[in-house]
């Protein structure tokens, strides 16, 4: 132990819990532990692995109030998002459990005998993960590394550590033996970084900031490590002349305040077509203004606090005076790191407020002329992660999802996140894919084995 971490209520400014930061050695000792956990996790046969990691999603179901509740004080998340991610936890152990019965490998015929394939696990998987989304992001690392075969340590953000620790005693009380699956709070520079150069780890999984993640990955390649990096994003939200606009702007708030605009996807960027700007402006005004802010234990609150003072600070430093402020929303006084919905329209696409993953509820509006120079726009970013496009033609929704470089798109929608697609980021934004179909898969190594089945009694045949 070195210490510990205060966990503050960001609603309330309380201190809720105070935890013990795991040490370099204890990382050390917990991975060795891992390892060690490794052969009898592997002989659990592959019904039976699948079984535990329903019982385990059985375990978030019957715990999913209280570890919304916990998230809610945990991260200021509010309590319908709380619910919401809590049952994403339980919904990708379930997608995942019947990963297990079908990393069957392959068998491939080749002259003189048959290739055979196995699906190996990797081994220990180290997973890192940020303040914005404590359950989710974890449960989209451990579900399928688990799945696998693998034994996972998981360092949640020094923030936000409650609902992770909570979900390694589901996962104890549901049968997962208790070095398969560690929780280990701590610092990054502490803890992820032992994950990154301990020779036992196999996988870094990483959801952070680009700046940290470009470490991380330096750091692997140094030791041919697997990686795995989602990073930041500045999302273009591009609504074209014959989109539904009264649609478009009801769900534009959502589309970049949901969790008070720290989410990678935000669509921090809308971009208006020249000739609807200023209606779709006056549509967005009484949307933005009626988000309601507040309490994020309340029922019907749609927007919460920021994480921390230091982060309301960041925010706060983007729109400050001289700003092209255009409105905002409403923001309780008092206790609470509150911050209100923020429209700005900057002139110019060099603009900061333009360009930088802001990651609060700070909104960018511009104009632009054509299809062409929207696509333009929208990848006029270091960053690649996600979008939306509101059109009613089909064709130039296809066009521009092509033409946009992003890993994750909608057309008329703001939805970025469904556990049974891949997930992922272009450019800075990020390094491989979580979810979908192929994420257990991910976490395996591939064994080639060759069968010779022709008869040879001197031993010949062997290319
Ligand atoms: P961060 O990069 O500061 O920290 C992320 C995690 O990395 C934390 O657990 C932190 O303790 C750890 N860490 C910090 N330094 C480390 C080091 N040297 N070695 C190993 N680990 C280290 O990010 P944050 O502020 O917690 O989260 C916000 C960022 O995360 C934003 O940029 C956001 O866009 C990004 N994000 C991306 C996705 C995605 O899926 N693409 C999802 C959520 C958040």
């Amino acid at each position: 132990m070195t210490g510990t971490v205060d966990v503050i209520n960001p609603a309330t400014e309380e201190v809720v819990r105070s935890v013990p930061l795991t040490s370099a050695e204890e990382t050390d000792a917990a991975i060795a532990r891992a390892h060690a956990a490794l052969p009898g996790w592997r002989a659990v046969a592959p019904g039976d692995r699948a079984r535990l990691l329903r019982r385990f999603a059985d375990a978030v179901d019957a715990d999913l109030e209280n570890l919304a509740r916990l998230e809610v004080t945990n991260s200021g998340h509010t309590i319908g998002n709380a619910r919401g991610e809590a049952a994403n936890v339980r919904d990708v152990l379930h997608y995942y459990a019947a990963a297990p019965e079908r990393l069957t490998g392959k068998q491939i015929p080749v002259p003189g005998g048959v290739n055979v394939t196995f699906c190996e696990p990797l081994g220990v998987v180290g997973i890192i993960v940020p303040w914005n989304f404590p359950m989710p992001i974890a449960a989209w690392g451990f579900a399928p590394a688990l799945a696998a075969g693998n034994a996972v340590v998981l360092k949640p953000a020094e923030l936000t550590p409650l609902t992770a620790l909570r979900l390694a005693e589901l996962a104890r009380e549901a049968g997962i033996p208790e070095d398969v699956f560690q929780v280990l709070p701590g610092r990054g520079s502490v803890v992820g970084e032992r994950f990154v150069t301990h020779e036992l780890v196999r996988k870094v999984v990483f959801t952070g900031s680009t700046e940290v993640g470009r470490r991380i990955m330096a750091g692997c390649a140094e030791r041919v490590k697997r990686v795995t990096l989602e990073l930041g994003g500045k999302n273009a939200n591009i609504v074209f002349a014959d989109a539904d606009l009264e649609r478009a702007a009801a769900t534009a708030p959502y589309g970049v305040f949901d969790n008070a605009g720290q989410d990678c996807c935000a669509r921090s960027r809308i971009l208006v077509q020249a000739s609807v700007y200023d209606r779709f402006l006056a549509l967005l005004e009484p949307a933005v203004r009626g988000v309601v802010v507040g309490d994020p234990g309340t029922e019907g609150t749609e927007m919460g606090p920021l994480i921390s003072a230091a982060h309301r600070e960041k925010v706060a430093s983007y729109v400050g005076d001289g700003a092209p402020v255009a409105f905002r929303g409403s923001a309780p006084e008092g206790a609470g790191f509150w911050f209100p919905p923020t429209v700005v329209t900057p002139a110019s696409p060099d603009d900061p407020l333009v360009t930088e993953e802001i990651f609060g509820p700070v909104v960018a509006v511009l104009p632009f002329a054509d299809e062409a120079e929207a696509v333009a726009m929208a990848n006029d970013t270091e960053y690649g992660l996600s979008g939306s496009i509101w059109t009613r033609d089909v064709g130039r929704a296809m066009r521009v999802t092509r033409g946009v470089e992003a890993g994750n798109l909608s057309v008329n929608s703001h939805s970025s996140v469904r556990y049974w697609t891949p997930f992922g980021g272009f450019k800075q934004s990020g390094l491989g894919r979580e979810l979908g179909p192929d994420a257990a898969e991910s976490f395996t190594e591939t064994k080639n084995v060759f069968i010779d089945t022709t008869e040879h009694p001197h031993g010949e045949g062997n290319q």
